[in-house]
Order: C-alpha cells, then sequence, then structure tokens
C-alpha cells in the first residue's frame, strides 16, 4: 500500500510572529502543491493564528507543537486542542523536549493524543529512546512503553488518523545529531508496525503512517524516505531554512514518484 508522503517542519521555539510570516510567503512562492506529497508546518504557538489566515491550504497545513488535554478551564498558561480545532490539521504530541525538559509523562501524552483526536486534530505521536535506553538495549521496551500507552483510548478506527514518529534521540540535532543507520530504523519501524498490528490489527497497521525524524536535511532526506515502511519525515532545524526546506519537500516528491 503507497500511502500519502508527509514532510512536517518542526519550527520549535524559533521565528517571531513577523519572520513566520515571511518565511512562510517563501515556501508559498517555491513549493508546488503535489498531490503525493503532504507538507505540514509547525511554527510557534503564536504563529499559528495569523499564518491561518495567510496559508495557502492547497500546499500546506498546519500543526501545533504542544497543546493541553483539559478543553478550557483554569489552567493558566495553556492553550487546548479545542482552541486550536479549525486553525490546526495536526499537532505533534510527546515530542523529546516535551518529555526531556517539561517532564511529560506517558500519562500526559496519553491524554494528548485523546483530546488531539477528540477535536479533530491527527496527532503525530513522536517516539524515541535515549542513548543511554539504547546503549542498555532497552529500545524496543521504551518504544513499546510510549506507543501502547499513548493510544491506549483510541478505537481502532481512530487509530487510522493518527501519524507515529520514530524519532532516536541522540539523531535529534539539539542532542548532538548523531546519523542513525538506515538499518537501526528499519527495526525499529517494524517493531512500531508490529505493535499497532497486535494491538488493532493488520489493517491498522498498514495504514498507520510512519515518519522518520532526527537530524533529516535535503541531502539525506532520500535516503530515510527509502527505508521500507517510513511515510515521511519530521524535520526540525532544517525546517527553518527556506532553500533546505524546499530541498527537502522536492526531494520526498522525487522519491515517491519513483517507488510508483
Ligand atoms: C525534532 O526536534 O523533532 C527534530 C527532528 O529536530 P532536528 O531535525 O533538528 O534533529
Amino acid at each position: 500500500m503507497l500511502r500519502r508522503t508527509l514532510v512536517v517542519g518542526n519550527w520549535k521555539m524559533n521565528l517571531t510572529t513577523q519572520q513566520s510570516s515571511l518565511l512562510l510567503r517563501r515556501l508559498q512562492q517555491n513549493i508546488q502543491g503535489h498531490r503525493a506529497v503532504e507538507v505540514v508546518l509547525a511554527p510557534s504557538m503564536l504563529a499559528l493564528q495569523p499564518l491561518s489566515v495567510e496559508i495557502d491550504r492547497r500546499k500546506f497545513k498546519l500543526a501545533a507543537q504542544n497543546a493541553y488535554f483539559k478543553d478550557e478551564g483554569g489552567f493558566t498558561g495553556e492553550v487546548s486542542f479545542a482552541m486550536l480545532r479549525g486553525i490546526v490539521s495536526y499537532a505533534i504530541i510527546g515530542h523529546s523536549a516535551r518529555r526531556l525538559y517539561f517532564g511529560e509523562t506517558l500519562d500526559d501524552v496519553t491524554q494528548k493524543v485523546e483530546a488531539a483526536v477528540r477535536n479533530d486534530i491527527t496527532p503525530i505521536l513522536c517516539v524515541g529512546e535515549t542513548k543511554r535506553e539504547r546503549d542498555a538495549r532497552e529500545t524496543k521496551r521504551v518504544i513499546c512503553d510510549q506507543v501502547v500507552s499513548a493510544l491506549a483510548n483510541l478505537t481502532s478506527a481512530e487509530i487510522d488518523s493518527v501519524v507515529i514518529a520514530y524519532e532516536p534521540i541522540w539523531a535529534i540535532s539539539a542532542y548532538g545529531g548523531a546519523v542513525a543507520k538506515p538499518s537501526d530504523v528499519t527495526t525499529v519501524v517494524e517493531y512500531i508496525r508490529l505493535q499497532i498490528r497486535e494491538l488493532y490489527g493488520k489493517l491498522a497497521a498498514e495504514r498507520v503512517r510512519v515518519l522518520y525524524g532526527g537530524s533529516v536535511d535535503a541531502h539525506d532526506v532520500k535516503g530515510f524516505l527509502s527505508i521500507k515502511g517510513i511515510d515521511g519525515v519530521l524535520v526540525g532545524a532544517a525546517s527553518i531554512s527556506a532553500n533546505k526546506f524546499v530541498n527537502i519537500v522536492s526531494a520526498a516528491y522525487q522519491t515517491h514518484t519513483e517507488v510508483q
């Protein structure tokens, strides 16, 4: 089954609202809309609203980098998935920065995934092991815990809309950006689909989109997209450079066309 390729740019805590608009404009000028490739931009929370007005929805969709699982109430400083409904199509959930810097627990991630789906927002669930966990051969246990707990409250029909991003933490640029070997990525991606298959059946395992993330750049994106079972990439640092991101999207389009 050939799933649509998904390229997600996580701008992290970079760019003012004005700079975000400028980057969007440059991307809109230089990226063609492709049926085969879906391009999702995740600017800061502050930039989401203005960008939702400026964005060419035939070419791009928006994602939140995070949100809170309660729909409303006395949760000072938080923004809910309910508030983001209609503004974003996707939300990144359980990113390693959230887990490591902000103490996000497995239970928080479960509730956020559920809240996203409840509000018609597709979760991009990030999972991945630290270098210490990998060296201790705990990768599969960590991935299993993260995947199984995050999806615990979803029905098998709801699983269809979930995207899972495998991001080995040691490969993310902010934590050193070591290069992941395709064979390592393949093993984990197969394992993720196996978990989905055991929990939700063969069809769900075939349908779920799995991304790779970790220092992806224009020169290596094709290699990652050629890995069996990978449907796209989650790009951090390179996504705030218009040139690099344009090249990544065009490489994704070429790769998709080549495998057809
Ligand atoms: C990320 O933070 O999700 C990420 C993949 O970042 P980078 O591409 O910069 O490693």
